[in-house]
């Protein structure tokens, strides 16, 4: 008989347990003072994030995908231009770009990173291209250094999608600190996600934070005043105070990310299936845990049947969705991005997954491999 164990892919419910009396406590001294946009949370979790990422300064916003939008709009990205990023990574990092009238331009990924390739940059170049947006996907930073060469080279801005990456690190800085601009999702499964939507704009450009917070909030400095069009993109009160709560506890909970990562990676040694990997100087936060398996379909049937969650990030590449057809990509134009779609599966990973759960997970994959031990 096959052995089943129930081990969802994410689970929020454990975490939640260990602070629900802090965060009921934060939420109801908001209620308490029905000040709920923009107020004291919402300063203090900027402040509190600003100095934690190493930069000057920290705009919040409704969610990582306004970041991104804001971001590129403060440092004058419009319609026409072009801008450099990764096919293998949510929609969203491209959305971005198109909800300016701005084109993606997609170069392909390093095949054990997942991130984007800085060799493939510069023959993306062209005049219309005007910033670089580089994605640190599951966790772990683009080669920053050599983007960062790269677009100083050719006078481009470079804007950080750091929504999976809160608190990862790049040859000794931290991500979101690195770039012209940096974003973060609170979506409430990212690594530091809270109670809805939610995003945060960092940058040590004193112009660009002061052009987001005027764009985030219809372009007004002084009440019923407007110097410019912006839209209304704020994080609520609500949710900065249970961010507040979780800001805590984030680096024990990336600790124990990494902890089981280091568990995974010793115990699937040997399969014939490759682990991520973290280049010397870079630290690795583990939003996601993804391994690639030449037989990919069969292993994530194989998994669930036993009861352990997996999910694909991401099955099709960007250049390949329906709606950048326009861009006239075909099969075959970025293979690396799409022979990783093909074969990546994301392994349970949170902070709370338990010593046995893991466990059960790898003792599962060995089974498909037919290395039980
Ligand atoms: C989640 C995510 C976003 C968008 O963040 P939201 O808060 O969901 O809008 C952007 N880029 C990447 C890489 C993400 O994972």
């Amino acid at each position: 008989m096959v052995s089943i164990m129930k081990i969802p892919f994410i689970s929020l419910k454990e975490q939640h347990r260990a602070i629900r009396v802090e965060v009921r406590d934060a939420v109801s001294r908001v209620f308490d003072s029905q000040q709920f946009i923009l107020k004291d949370s919402v300063a203090e979790l900027e402040a509190k994030v600003a100095r934690f990422t190493g930069t000057k300064y920290a705009v919040s916003v409704a969610s990582g995908s306004d970041a991104l939008y804001l971001a590129l709009w403060a440092l004058g990205i419009k319609a026409g231009d072009e801008v450099l990023t990764t096919p293998f990574t949510f929609f969203a990092s491209a959305s971005a770009i198109s909800r300016l009238g701005a084109k993606p331009v997609f170069a392909d990924i390093d095949p054990c990173t997942f991130n984007l390739d800085p060799s493939k940059l510069e023959d993306k170049i062209s005049r219309k291209t005007k910033a670089i947006l580089p994605v640190h996907l599951f966790g772990l930073c683009c080669d920053m250094s050599r983007v960062m060469k790269i677009a100083r080279k050719h006078g481009l801005a470079v804007v950080e999608d750091a929504a999976q990456a809160f608190g990862s690190e790049c040859q000794g800085r931290r991500a979101g600190s690195i770039g012209d601009a940096g974003c973060f999702s609170f979506y409430p499964t990212k690594n530091f996600g809270g109670a809805g939507d939610g995003g945060m704009v960092t940058t040590s450009s004193r112009e660009t934070a002061e052009k987001i917070r005027l764009l985030r909030d219809h372009g007004s400095s002084k009440k019923y005043h407007h110097d410019l069009i912006g839209i209304n993109s704020r994080l609520d009160e609500i949710q900065a105070a249970v961010l507040l709560v979780k800001f805590k506890h984030i680096q024990k909970w990336n600790r124990k990310r990494e902890g089981h990562a280091r568990f995974y990676d010793r115990e699937l040694r040997g399969l014939p299936l490759q682990r991520p990997s973290a280049p010397a100087g870079f630290e690795h936060t583990y939003h996601l845990y993804s391994i690639l398996a030449d037989d990919r379909d069969a292993l994530k049937v194989f998994l669930e049947k036993r009861g352990v969650g997996v999910a694909i990030h991401y099955p099709l590449p960007l250049h390949l969705q329906a709606w950048y057809k326009e861009l006239g990509h075909r099969k075959g134009d970025l293979p690396v991005s799409e022979s990783v779609s093909k074969r990546i599966l994301s392994l349970p990973m949170y902070p709370e997954l338990s010593a046995r759960s893991r466990a059960f997970v790898v003792s599962s994959i060995r089974a498909f491999y037919g290395k039980a031990r």
